[in-house]
């Protein structure tokens, strides 16, 4: 019997509410089976919470799930967030990376939310908490509940005035270096990705270039070359980049649910249609690490 190749798109970048989308896993998968998605990463913000849930509703409704995670790092004066596939759920050093992670957002939120209170934008920590759902809290939460509050119109308007790096309310969090991420990306067995190389403030693509290089020889092993807001001369290139390094391809949306209401589930802006084959490539990779 012929095997039918898989014509369906992917989605390789999907935030739920373990972190910060605003649907669950369960809704993410069931959201991908219903525009027609092959398959789909849940690549939370420094938790693998969420996984589990996705792969059980994965086999209910015919969608491939794969386990992954984003952890944001530092390096020089970049943040640049790696995307793990294919973690092992219980490995201890990655573990014990995550929980640092959101140990260090349990300090920092508490004091944005003092400098919001100095700058006559009062929010209770308990309705952030509350509206993150017992994922993991993060900015996007603080932006809801100031929204909520009347203080912002928007979330946008939430981060440019407050919340984004340099804005009014921004506290610095303590991430860990990216050759440590990467390390403990390995030792759990997943392929690391350098996420979204396009949005990374490097610089120009020359810039990007020596990161990624950088990056592979401290065992990086692929880049997000499809993403919502790499056009196509930019995917070009970071596809030959990729080549070049003896790099694996990724691609997604970066799925955040209505918190980023332009961003499309497997279409990103719009156009986006990751073929199943960028999957197939990630696999043949997981079977060398
Ligand atoms: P945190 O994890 O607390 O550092 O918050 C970072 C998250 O905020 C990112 O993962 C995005 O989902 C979201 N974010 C960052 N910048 C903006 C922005 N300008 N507007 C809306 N959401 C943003
Ligand atoms: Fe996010
Ligand atoms: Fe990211
Ligand atoms: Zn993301």
């Amino acid at each position: 019997m012929r095997h039918t190749p898989e014509s369906r798109p992917i989605d390789l970048h999907v935030h739920t509410t373990a972190s910060d989308g605003d649907m669950t896993p369960r809704e993410c998968v069931a959201a991908a089976a219903r525009v027609g998605l092959a398959a789909i990463a849940i690549t939370d913000h420094d938790t693998m919470a969420g996984n589990d849930e996705a792969a059980a509703a994965g086999q209910r409704l015919g969608v491939e799930v794969v386990p992954g995670v984003e952890i944001s790092c530092s390096h020089d004066r970049v943040t640049v967030h790696l995307l793990g596939y294919y973690p092992e759920p219980e490995n201890p050093r990655l573990a014990s990376v995550l929980a640092e992670l959101r140990s260090r957002r349990e300090e920092r939120n508490p004091r944005i939310v003092a400098r919001l209170a100095e700058l006559g934008c009062a929010v209770d920590y308990r309705e952030v908490v509350a509206v993150a759902g017992g994922g993991v809290v993060g900015r996007p939460h603080i932006a809801a509940v100031m929204v909520r509050r009347g203080y912002v119109r928007s979330l946008d308007e939430a981060f440019d005035r407050y919340l984004a790096r340099g804005a009014a309310a921004y506290v610095e969090r303590v991430k860990p270096t990216v050759s440590g991420a990467l390390a403990a990306l390995r030792a759990a067995r997943a392929i690391p990705v350098l996420a979204h190389p396009g949005i990374l403030g490097a610089g120009d693509f020359g810039d990007v270039e020596r990161l990624v290089r950088e990056l592979a020889a401290m065992g990086l092993r692929g880049l997000e070359a499809y993403y919502n807001a790499h056009d196509a001369a930019l995917t070009s290139k970071l596809l030959a980049l990729a080549a070049r390094e003896g790099l694996v391809v990724a691609g997604g949306t970066d799925f955040h649910g209505s918190r980023k209401p332009d961003i499309a589930l497997g279409r990103g802006l719009g156009n986006m249609a990751v073929p199943y084959e960028i999957l197939e490539g990630l696999k043949r990779e997981r079977a060398r690490l």
